[in-house]
């Protein structure tokens, strides 16, 4: 089977931390935290910098982003028509499904694209999608 390959979205925060930044509107910003506030996610970050021990540290003052489900599921489907990937698995066709002491890292199938690593269209995408 050729999947594409991983390609993670950048800052490590998955999809929805690149809303994050893009939302912050400030040069460097990245978040440090990030909590569940029912369907949004509340990030908490600042511009960040480096300590002399080589240790990211951010300077104040903080600040607070919210990402919406609705902003979350557009950026999903924007990752998939840009990178042709899977938005769960990022192009692997696994999902990590458990880690243990003796066996390090488990993974199994991709549920949302059964292991192709390409995405599913959602009805309304494809929908859209002819009507260009
Ligand atoms: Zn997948």
């Amino acid at each position: 089977m050729n999947v594409p390959g991983e390609l993670r979205p950048p800052g490590g925060w998955g999809h929805a931390g690149v809303v994050a930044i893009r939302k912050a509107r400030v040069l460097g910003w990245t978040p440090f935290q990030g909590c569940a506030a029912g369907d949004d996610l509340i990030f908490t970050g600042g511009v960040e910098g480096v300590k002399k021990n080589g240790e990211p540290k951010w300077a104040r003052p903080y600040s607070q982003v919210v990402v919406s489900n609705a902003e979350l599921i557009a950026q999903q489907e924007l990752y998939e028509r840009e990178h042709d990937r899977c938005r769960v698995c990022y192009g692997t066709g696994n999902s990590w499904s458990g880690w243990s002491i003796t066996n390090g890292n488990r993974y199994e199938l991709c549920r949302r694209c059964s292991g192709t690593g390409r995405p599913i269209r959602s009805d309304a995408a494809v929908a859209r999608a002819n009507e260009k």
